[in-house]
């Protein structure tokens, strides 16, 4: 629990929040900016900035959080839906409320959908034959 923190006072009630799930280690609530209808933030109930400093059982219940809204919400909306699930982790990466938490964005299927969710691309480092594997081997050497 940090005093300073907006996401530590949804959790525990001091800031009011449009929650539609919880459990003794997460709290999921409509973000008050939503890229799309039924864009909700599932955040741990411990405060942490990033991932890392996140322990591995409040993570994992995030996780499964995120699976049970996801499929609430297609049962709002009666039909399947497309997801993006996004984390910014760290202020370059874009995270603005430094708790970690979880973005679970609704897309329409129907691409011509009015709703505008989000788009996302990444951007082409275009690398040389043996680099992708050479990196995966240093990667893999550091976990
Ligand atoms: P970030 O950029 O840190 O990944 O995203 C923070 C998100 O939190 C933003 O989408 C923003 O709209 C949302 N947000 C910031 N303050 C509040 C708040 O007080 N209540 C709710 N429900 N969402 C908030
Ligand atoms: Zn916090």
């Amino acid at each position: 629990m940090s005093d300073s923190c907006i996401f530590c006072k949804i959790a525990s009630g001091e800031i009011p929040s449009n929650k539609v799930y919880e459990t003794n280690k997460v709290i999921a609530f409509l973000d008050l900016n939503p890229a799309s209808e039924g864009h909700v933030l599932v955040i741990p109930k411990c405060h942490g900035q990033k991932i890392k400093d996140i322990p591995d059982d409040y993570l994992s219940e995030v996780i499964v959080a995120l699976k049970k809204i996801s499929i609430g919400l297609e049962k709002m909306k009666g039909k399947e839906l497309d997801f993006n699930i996004l984390q910014n982790n760290g202020a370059s990466s874009g995270q603005v409320v430094m708790h970690a938490h979880f973005h679970l964005i609704p897309k329409e299927s129907d691409p011509s959908s009015k709703e505008l969710g989000l788009k996302f691309t990444t951007s082409s480092l275009s690398p040389k034959e043996g680099e992708l594997a050479a990196l995966a081997q240093k990667i893999r050497d550091c976990i």
